[in-house]
């Protein structure tokens, strides 16, 4: 990539909002053509790759970028090669967007806001806490991201231990532990402290909305912004329209999730809404099928992965959820829908009562 400013012509290689010599506007550099540096020829198949032979190219651009091309084509060192047509970049408006919660989910939206180029303002019960999710987000931008960017993005990330700073926030993002009280309490707050346009989202994975926004004086303004672990990876954002909700914080939600390269889809109000009603049904089956004691946990997960082409087996996802939470999320489902299909099954209550709950405390149905 190459910016260069509208007005002196200076150039950077890394993305500048203004000019930092005339504050001019700044263009990114198209390039026309690229030159074969080297390539290498793959001739044996492998996941995700199974046309072969093709070639992995070494291309340079005009500017003296380098970008790896796949090709089914051959080519000699010096063959010059047209650009390939890049997608008009989405342009995100300003925005300040104020995480309530800097856990898991919490840093990764974090993360996400801040890389799209809005201002985030992050906090916790503790500010250790937020600290600590700053430093998760830095060390993961530093594998993807070159210095200088890294601390662009990193300088739009602020983390505060004063609600009240929120008051300025376009949208508000509560991501706070599981907890109806809990988060009822600090909506509680935040709508004596944040403006009267504020929006505000929860990302529950289990709770009402609806519930939720009862206690804001203008009840409309919530709705749900369901965002996927890991969040810089998944594409997905359920978007959960309340009882209450108004149509222009669905319109807005929509347009944050867009801006955040996301894809929403909108859903009602009903406990689970769309991925984990389907996923808990699925996860819950499989430790039942675990129980019976015919396959063992490697040749369910093998069977889902290679059966079903799921990136990962029904167990280890399990694991990685956190086998409390899949509980938990069950438990919602059953009192909701008040259906036999949604009761936790035997094996994972007696996992969660052993405190087995996977990844996070290194035993589930596999040891970490
Ligand atoms: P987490 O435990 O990692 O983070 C929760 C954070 O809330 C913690 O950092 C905690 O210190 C903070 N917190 C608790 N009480 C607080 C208070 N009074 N004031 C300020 N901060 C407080 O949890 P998580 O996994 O990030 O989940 C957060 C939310 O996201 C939950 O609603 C969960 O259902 C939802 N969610 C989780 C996942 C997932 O895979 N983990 C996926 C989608 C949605």
């Amino acid at each position: 990539m190459v910016y260069e400013c509208e007005d002196c012509h200076k150039q950077w290689y890394y993305n500048v909002k203004k000019c930092i010599f005339c504050q001019g506007d700044v263009t990114e550099l198209a390039p026309a053509k690229s030159t074969v540096r080297g390539f290498t020829k793959i001739e044996i198949p492998s996941p995700g790759h199974t046309r072969v032979p093709y070639c992995d190219l070494l291309l340079e651009d005009e500017y003296g970028n380098f970008e790896i091309r796949k090709s089914f084509a051959d080519h000699e060192l010096g063959d010059i090669l047209a650009a390939e047509p890049k997608e008009a970049k989405k342009v995100a408006k300003e925005r300040t967007v104020g995480i309530v919660g800097a856990g898991t989910m919490g840093g990764g939206i974090a993360q996400i806001c801040a890389q799209t180029g809005y201002h985030v303002l992050m906090i916790d019960r503790h500010i250790e806490t937020s600290k600590k999710a700053l430093v998760k987000i830095d060390k993961a931008l530093s594998k993807t991201t070159k210095d200088e960017v890294k601390h662009e993005i990193m300088g739009r990330i602020k983390a505060t231990a004063n609600l009240f700073e929120m008051e300025h926030s376009d949208l508000v993002i509560e991501v706070l532990t599981e907890d109806m009280e809990l988060k009822k309490e600090v909506f509680r707050e935040l709508d004596n402290e944040c403006s009267k346009d504020t929006i505000f989202a929860t990302n529950t994975s289990s709770l009402s909305v609806t519930g939720l926004s009862e206690v804001l004086e203008d009840p409309g303004r919530l709705v749900g912004l369901h965002f996927f672990n890991p969040v810089p990876r998944m594409k997905l954002v359920e978007i959960i329209k309340s009882k209450n909700t108004s149509d222009e914080a669905v319109e807005y939600a929509k347009e944050v999730a867009f801006e955040l390269d996301k894809t929403p889809v909108i859903t009602g109000d009903a406990p689970g809404f769309i991925v984990n009603r389907l996923l808990l049904v699925f996860l819950n089956e499989a430790m039942d099928k675990f129980a019976d004691g015919t396959s063992t946990a490697e040749d369910i997960d093998k069977a889902v992965t290679l059966g079903l082409n799921h990136p990962m087996g029904p167990l280890a996802l399990s694991d990685l959820i956190g086998l409390d939470v899949c509980k938990a999320i069950l438990d919602v489902l059953y009192k909701g829908y008040k259906d036999h299909k949604y009761k936790p099954c035997k094996t994972l209550c007696e996992m969660v009562e052993k405190g087995n709950l996977g990844r996070k405390t290194g035993v589930g149905f596999y040891k970490y």
